[in-house]
């Protein structure tokens, strides 16, 4: 199988001031294009060839696993802003917020802190059990929850090409503005 580029579903300025057009020109079209490259060029002539991405990330180490892992995982986090997003969840989403974390501004404050506290390279994960109980995850470099039988739901990159030209070394800051962003509808769906 070959893997493409997720299409944006905003223009690359669409998220300013948040994410300014310059991180998404290289966040998206030279980071996340490396990494399907690079994926696609790793996987010629092995058992992934025709495999889903889920699948190369749960069965596979190495190159393949980190190139995979950061594919699958830049595919959810472009996917879920909208430059008319921020608010917050609604249905069962936030009934399952509310249980878990007390209140959704509580959830926010934990997963902030949970990003602001990964050393180093990684992911802050939303992701919901086979029962749907929602968890924070911290994954260092390419890790995703799929690799725990979890559910991805929401993701936070703190990688520092993520957010260094719009912020530089404050990541804080960048973590509490991605809020004004999240489409929480394309996040339900993932529930
Ligand atoms: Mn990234």
């Amino acid at each position: 199988m070959k893997f493409e580029l997720v299409k944006l579903p905003y223009a690359p300025d669409g998220l300013e001031p948040v994410i300014g057009k310059q991180t998404i020109d290289f966040h998206h079209g030279k980071h996340l294009q490396t990494y399907v490259n690079n994926l696609n060029s790793l996987i010629q002539g092995t058992n992934f060839e025709n495999a889903t991405l889920e699948t190369i990330v749960k069965e596979s180490d190495g190159a393949i696993f980190n190139n995979s892992g950061q594919v699958l995982n830049h595919n959810f986090y472009f996917t879920q802003f909208s430059p008319n997003g921020g608010g917050k969840p609604s249905g069962k989403l936030a009934d399952a917020i509310d249980a878990v974390f007390g209140s959704f501004e509580n959830f926010q404050k934990e997963f902030e802190t949970a990003g602001v506290g990964l050393f180093g390279s990684g992911w802050v994960w939303l992701a919901a059990d086979k029962d749907g109980k929602l968890s924070i995850t911290k994954e260092s470099n390419a890790g995703n929850p799929v690799t725990k039988g979890l559910k991805p739901l929401l993701t936070f990159d703190v990688w520092e090409h993520a957010y260094y030209l719009d912020c530089q070394n404050r990541r804080a800051d960048h973590l509490k503005a991605l809020w004004k962003i999240i489409d929480w509808k394309a996040v339900e769906t993932r529930y």
